[in-house]
């Protein structure tokens, strides 16, 4: 058999796509069941993580099911089969299948869930509903002898330091002219004891991620060749970046809400929620916001941005209706697992990609996405007509 690439580079790929730190504090991301080491050949990708999800994935012979839902979001006492979220990490246990999951992390990357699901409605010129600063860089700044200026700049590289989009080993270095005095003690790589030195240098600039920091300035002591390096370490300020929660797009047709809807009900997965509309079906739109999961704390953003429609999951009576009466646009809410489901196929085809871009055996890994419908409805009936139903007064 050939080789094969191991958890740990799946999901060290999946990370780069779907970085942790940027989950809510509350969400519980990441590995949940797996050996680091052990070897991937098959992944299921699916929304939640119950146990006929489980099951798919076993029967397929998976050894990785990626999945947005986290299965153990609160504090587990016990994993025996007795509960049901004991009994699903039995079997994955059993199985020898890894558990991984990219969630709120995944709502908030570029691109990420809401992308996908702004992307199956056709949406076009996307950006966040409400954006998030870009991640915090630092820039270090150091003098270094001209000689050994690229060696340094190589080894800040290696740390972490001098990515920007897709360019590494970024770096702006320009001469410079240091001075010193050794003191009594010192152990001076140029000049000596007493003696005022002049020396050309060069400074070099780069940028790094803020969590880089500690590494790249240990990369800068070991490579400097001074026994006291001079450096800089400053913050830059927090710009908007393109990721965020939620996506607002552009319908390039435009149409009416009726339209959108039909849209919406043709783009997704059928299920019993069906789609369900809210406010005057023939207002024009063009312009749509669109969250996947539970958007109805986001009425005050969505109005706000000034869009003609909202679609999202799991909107409840007293927001959607207030919202309406305050002239929100648009409503259409979509099953929470349709409205998450188009992300699956986006995650499969990007984790590909990345891991091909890292490992010359990434193509010994196959990748399915679930079709199972795990919303908890089965069924939706629209019940008797209220006109002519007659209401009971109680005894
Ligand atoms: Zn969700």
């Amino acid at each position: 058999m050939t080789e094969a690439l191991r958890l740990g580079d799946v999901v060290a790929a999946l990370d780069s796509l779907y970085d942790p730190r940027w989950a809510q504090d509350w969400d519980a991301v990441g590995l949940v069941v797996g050996d680091p080491d052990q070897p991937v050949r098959r992944v299921l990708l699916a929304v939640d993580p119950v146990q006929a999800v489980v099951d798919e994935a076993v029967t397929w012979g998976a050894d990785l099911l990626v999945t947005h839902h986290p299965l153990l979001l609160r504090g587990v006492h016990s994993v025996a089969t007795t509960h049901p979220k004991g009994r699903a990490v039995t079997s994955l246990v059993r199985a020898g299948l890894a558990l991984h999951v990219a969630h709120t992390n995944a709502d908030v990357a570029d691109p990420g869930v809401s992308d996908s699901l702004a992307t199956a409605l056709g949406l076009t010129e996307l950006r966040p509903l409400q954006p998030l600063p870009a991640d915090p860089l630092d820039k270090v700044v150091t003098f270094v002898p001209e000689a050994a200026a690229e060696a340094v700049v190589d080894a800040l590289a290696a740390a972490g330091a001098g990515r920007l989009g897709a360019y590494e080993r970024c770096a702006v270095t320009s001469a410079s002219t240091g001075t010193f005095t050794p003191l009594p003690g010192a152990d001076p790589a140029v000049g000596a004891i007493g003696r005022r030195e002049v020396v050309a240098e060069t400074r070099v600039e780069m940028v790094l991620p803020r969590h880089r920091r500690a590494a790249v300035l240990a990369a800068l002591r070991t490579a400097h060749p001074y026994e006291e390096p001079a450096y800089d370490v400053l913050e830059l300020a927090d710009l908007p970046g393109r990721r965020g929660v939620g996506r607002i797009g552009t319908w390039p047709a435009g149409g009416s809400l009726r339209e959108l809807a039909a849209r919406v009900a043709a783009a997704l997965p059928a299920t019993p929620h069906g789609v369900r509309v809210g406010g005057d079906l023939d207002r024009p739109v063009r312009s749509v916001a669109v969250l996947g999961g539970a958007g109805d704390d986001m009425f005050e953003t969505v109005r706000a941005a000034g869009v003609d429609a909202y679609v999202t999951a799991d909107l409840r009576h007293h927001p959607a209706s207030e919202a309406l009466e305050h002239g929100a646009p648009g409503l259409v809410d979509v099953s929470h697992w349709a409205g998450e489901w188009p992300w699956l196929a986006d995650c499969a085809r990007l984790l590909v990609e990345r891991l091909g871009e890292r490992h010359p055996v990434a193509d010994t890994v196959e990748t399915r996405v679930s079709r199972l419908v795990t919303d908890p409805w089965v069924e939706a009936i629209a019940g008797a007509d209220p006109t002519t139903t007659t209401a009971r007064s109680p005894h």
